[in-house]
Formats: structure tokens, C-alpha cells, sequence
């Protein structure tokens, strides 16, 4: 199997720190197995997409250096496919419309919170609509055992999450038309053969959910590793929403070292002068820490 890795971002915004470092961790991963890495503009989301942003992304990684081994993929040009897999989904009868409003899902939840049980969406349209239109569509997830699913983070070590009583059936399109990126991700992973995803750990609570939808689609598991989210000083996750700023494109090679320092590289303290000798570096002191395994990161990190 040869390794096909990627950097997936949303275009919501200028790349900033927080993604820099998802956007590292990717590359060193692939270069490390002498892999491809791949890029997808994931602008799947209309109403949060900001006009320029992907390009301007595509611009910076390449400004530091880090440069696709195939043209990026847009999901926006992939609605067609995304179409095709919810009818493969609707015709194994795990989908469903579902005509709940969010206002009458989280009042059911804050019942639910209040009686001390489960937080996922309770399953109102199961078994119809009651009479409400449809607004989503939802992949209906098993009961029981069968709703446990486990994975090893190659960072993070063994997750697990019940699917039945964590997260509930999941929205496959949204009730604004949107294509939701669960099954935009797992179709555009498969898609491209992706082997290896190496992302941040906010989106480790996604993963099972991925997991079980590549399962329904008969689709292969990549391995996955979820690295250390970059959090501002209240301890919010960096985002554009948090005030994360765009990253200065004259100076690569200085938020590329904190970037190594936030994956906890272990590269002394020289200062490189090139974008080569830096990626060398990286690359060396990556494969080093994998080789340690998720035991050696959990207990450092
Ligand atoms: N587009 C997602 C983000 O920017 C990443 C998705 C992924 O890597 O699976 O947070």
C-alpha cells in the first residue's frame, strides 16, 4: 500500500497558526513514509466560505514551501458524487428524513440532560415524520455492542465512542441544503485513496462517525492521528472566530519552527536558513517521535 496523505482546510479564513500546525503535521507524516500529499479545499460549506480564502490558503502553502503532489480537489465540484453516495446510503435503508427543528431537538435534549441521560439526537423521525416535511437526512446508527466503535490514534492512542448514546443518527444533508461534512469527508477520503489522515484532535470526536459511515459504504479505514489543537490564552481553540491572525508569508521559516515546537519536535535550537534544511530537520525528528508510538506521545504531551 503506498501512502496517500492530505490537508483538507476550510476556506473561512486566511491560514493561520492553529492550521499551519494540522498543516505541518500532514506533510511531515507523508514525507516521513515517503508518501504523496494531497490538498483539499474543503468549501463544502456556502455560508461560512469566505470569497479568496481558498486561494489565499493554496498561496501560503506555498510560500512555505509545501507543495501538493496532485492538483487540490475543491468539494464544491463534488456535489454530484456527494449526491450519489446518499442515494447508495438511501437505497441500504440507513437513511432517513427527518423533520425536527433544532429548536425541538435541543428542547428534547435539555429534557434529556435534566433526566441524566443521553445527549444524542433521540431518534424522533425514526420511524416517520409525523406529519412534519423533511427537513435532513439522517444515517441511522446500530443499537447496542454494534454502536461501540474503537480505533486507534497513532497520537492519541485507543478511542472509543457509542455511537447510540454519544452522537445518536447523524445528519448526512442538512436542513439548509448543505452537503454535512461527515459524509463530504468519507467520500472525498475514499475518493482519493487516502491511507494515512493526520489532522487536529478537534476533530478526533468526528472520527468514529466516519468510521461507521466508511464501514456502511464498504469502504477502507485509513489510519488516523489527531495532533494537539493549538488554544489561545482564555484556552479556545485558534480559529478565526477566536482571533487567530493570518500567518506573516515573509517570515516561513519562523512560525514553521513554532509550528515543530508546538508538535514537540525535538530539533535543538538551531535557526535554519533555508526551507529545505528545515523540512530535512522536521521530517527526521517526525519519524523519530512516530517511532516512540502514541505511548510516547501521551505521556509527553
Ligand atoms: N476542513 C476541516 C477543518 O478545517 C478538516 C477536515 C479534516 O481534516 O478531516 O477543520
Amino acid at each position: 500500500m503506498s501512502y496517500r496523505g492530505r490537508f483538507a482546510p476550510s476556506p473561512t479564513g486566511p491560514l493561520h497558526f492553529g492550521s499551519l500546525v494540522s498543516a505541518l503535521a500532514s506533510w511531515l507524516d507523508a514525507r516521513a513514509h515517503n508518501g504523496a500529499w494531497l490538498v483539499r479545499v474543503e468549501d463544502i460549506d456556502g455560508p461560512r466560505t469566505v470569497p479568496g480564502a481558498a486561494e489565499d490558503i493554496l498561496t501560503t502553502l506555498d510560500r512555505f514551501g509545501m507543495h501538493a503532489d496532485e492538483p487540490p480537489v475543491w468539494q464544491s465540484e463534488r456535489t454530484e458524487r456527494y449526491e450519489e453516495i446518499l442515494s447508495q446510503l438511501r437505497a441500504t435503508g440507513l437513511v432517513y428524513p427527518c423533520g425536527c427543528t433544532r429548536k425541538e431537538i435541543s428542547d428534547s435534549l435539555l429534557s434529556a440532560h435534566a433526566r441524566n441521560t443521553t445527549l444524542a439526537y433521540p431518534g424522533t423521525c425514526r420511524d416517520g415524520l409525523h406529519g412534519k416535511p423533511a427537513r435532513a437526512w439522517r444515517l441511522r446508527v446500530p443499537d447496542g455492542e454494534a454502536a461501540v466503535i474503537t480505533f486507534d490514534d497513532r497520537w492519541q492512542g485507543t478511542q472509543k465512542q457509542d455511537l447510540a448514546t454519544e452522537v445518536g443518527d447523524f445528519v448526512l444533508r442538512r436542513a439548509d441544503d448543505q452537503w454535512a461534512y461527515q459524509l463530504a469527508v468519507v467520500a472525498d477520503d475514499a475518493d482519493a485513496g487516502i491511507t494515512h489522515i493526520v489532522r487536529g484532535a478537534d476533530l478526533l470526536d468526528s472520527t468514529a462517525r466516519q468510521i461507521y459511515l466508511q464501514r456502511c459504504l464498504g469502504v477502507p479505514t485509513p489510519a488516523y492521528l489527531h495532533v494537539p489543537v493549538v488554544t489561545n490564552e482564555a484556552g479556545d481553540k485558534l480559529s478565526k472566530q477566536t482571533g487567530a491572525t493570518a500567518l506573516d508569508t515573509n517570515e516561513p521559516l519562523k512560525a514553521l519552527q513554532a509550528a515543530a515546537r508546538h508538535l514537540q519536535l525535538e530539533m535543538g535550537e538551531e535557526t535554519y536558513t533555508s526551507l529545505n534544511a528545515f523540512y530535512d530537520a522536521a521530517t527526521a525528528a517526525w519519524a523519530a517521535r512516530m517511532k516512540r508510538g502514541a505511548q510516547g506521545n501521551a505521556s509527553r504531551s
